[in-house]
């Protein structure tokens, strides 16, 4: 686990003062990291049926395709206002300061379906309840959700305590 976490660059400052980036860029570069990373995702989610792996766009849409390749799902993508060309459901949540809206398409899910939420990083947990409550509206079963890195001193793992959450790297 130590190779992922030494693969993690840490950038002070970005976006705002105060605020330490955990940067996945330099990770995602690492053919070797790429493939351990994506590997220990799908082998935390593997012993159950999937249908769907959402991705949040964008640093969703980085990990959520492979990981729906390895387990033999289907891929959604849940995006920005304004940017899916059909009919879609729409969620806002609140952030620290303001609100933020997400959308999915109508029929990206079907009533039942077992669906896979994954993100490069959990952190308020805003982004993925938000996205757990869209899977849910359009009557799909949110059977896990997955990070790459986990803040757990931001508590965004209570927010999500009805659904299994794996990380494989956590900063406290
Ligand atoms: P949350 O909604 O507060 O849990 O924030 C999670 C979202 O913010 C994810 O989609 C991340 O991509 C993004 N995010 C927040 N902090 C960082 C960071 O330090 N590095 C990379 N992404 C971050």
């Amino acid at each position: 686990m130590d190779e992922l976490r030494r693969l993690i660059r840490e950038i002070p400052d970005f976006p705002k003062p105060g605020i330490l980036f955990y940067d996945i860029t330099t990770l995602l570069k690492d053919s070797r990291g790429l493939k351990l990373a994506v590997n220990r995702m799908s082998e935390a989610l593997a012993n159950q049926p999937v249908d769907v792996v959402i991705g949040v766009e964008a640093r969703g849409f980085i990990f959520a395709p492979p990981l729906a390749y390895q387990l033999g799902a289907g891929f959604v993508p849940v995006r920005k206002p304004k940017k899916l060309p059909g009919e879609v459901e729409r969620i806002s949540y609140d952030l620290e300061y303001g609100s933020d809206t997400l959308e999915i398409h109508r029929d990206a899910i079907q009533p039942g379906q077992r669906v896979v939420i994954a993100d490069d990083l959990l952190a308020t947990g805003g982004t993925a309840a938000a996205t757990a409550a869209l899977v849910e509206k359009l009557g799909g079963e949110v059977v896990g959700l997955t990070f790459l890195v986990e803040l757990t001193f931001l508590g965004g793992r209570e927010k999500l305590a009805r659904y299994p959450v794996t990380s494989l790297l956590t900063y406290d």
